[in-house]
């Protein structure tokens, strides 16, 4: 860390894949992190606050707006928070709370780093932390257009036969034929004044999946770090971004001196066309966004 004052800087993303309409709920989330920056001047807790801001807005893949399990009532969610003055937290299949970034930097303060399932679930109520169970129409929409996409022959999850999530099905409901693949997460990533780092990231998983499946959001290097030379956040398919460790790689080149923009397209150009991914990232000098989609997004630097 610098120690002296300097700029901060502030990125959000909505998900690889959703549509630049939402641009306006990233835009929200960047202004309440700017403010967070005001109340307290604290990297990690801006990336929080402007994370939590679009797991309540309801249109995003985390929180509130968390796509549907394969069996239609189950919504299993995953988090993450890391900062450069070592607070590192997550959760994964977490079920029923509102938002599961404010878990993930609960967890920090454990003996942990990651909770997973019911134990997540459990200390989310052992705090007292908010629940949330209720099921939009939007999200029943989502899982009703899913079985459709699942019953035809195009694959909802590339390179993955549709026939996969029938055959290893273990919902404890029967399955039901269900059809295009939804995966989304939201994200944050700050530079403070202070020249500290913080990241923070939430989704509502992939769609299709199995249940108990987790993809890159809660795995350190994979869909998140934070060192002393900036912070990065990924959003697109876990199960291909985690074969890269694709935070952790990204974060290498900058450490190494590369440009963010370039370290960035980078990271996303290690990608086949057909796999949707997308990175956000903070240096001392730099905010950036880019992916192989579009990419709601906002971004706020103050020089
Ligand atoms: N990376 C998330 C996951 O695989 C989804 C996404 O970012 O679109 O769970």
């Amino acid at each position: 860390m610098s120690g002296s004052e300097q700029g901060f800087a502030i990125v959000a993303h909505g998900g690889v894949g959703s549509p630049r309409e939402y641009d306006d709920g990233c835009e929200r989330a960047v202004q309440r992190g700017v403010e967070e920056l005001g109340i307290s001047g604290d990297a990690l807790e801006a990336a929080i606050a402007a994370v939590a801001e679009m797991e309540d807005d309801g249109r995003f893949n985390a929180g509130s707006g968390s796509v549907l399990c394969l069996d239609g009532s189950t919504v299993e969610m995953d988090a993450s928070i890391m900062d450069t003055r070592g607070r590192l937290g997550a959760v994964a299949c977490v079920q029923g709370i509102r938002n599961p970034v404010l878990l993930a930097r609960a967890v920090a303060e454990t003996p942990h780093w990651l909770l997973a399932g019911d134990g997540a679930t459990r200390f989310a109520a052992a705090i007292g932390h908010p629940v949330h169970d209720r099921i939009s129409e939007r999200q029943r929409e989502a899982h009703r257009k899913l079985l459709k996409e699942l019953a035809g022959s195009v694959p909802a999850m590339p390179g993955v036969s549709n026939h996969a999530f029938l055959r290893y099905w273990n919902y404890q409901t029967p399955a039901t034929l269900p059809e295009s693949a939804a995966c989304d997460t939201v994200g944050a990533v700050v530079r403070a004044a202070d020249g500290h780092f913080g990241v923070a990231c939430s989704t509502g998983g992939s769609a299709p999946s199995l249940l108990g499946r987790v993809g890159d959001t809660p795995i350190i290097g994979s869909g998140f770090f934070a060192g002393p030379h900036g912070a990065i956040a990924a959003t697109g398919i876990g199960e291909h971004i985690v074969r890269h460790m694709l935070a952790r790689t990204v974060y290498g080149w900058i450490e190494n001196g590369m440009p963010l923009e370039q370290a960035l397209k980078r990271g996303v150009d290690l990608f086949p066309n057909e796999v949707v991914v997308g990175l956000i990232g903070v240096t001392k000098t730099e905010a950036a966004s880019h992916g192989n989609r579009d990419m709601p997004h906002a971004r706020i630097v103050q020089a």
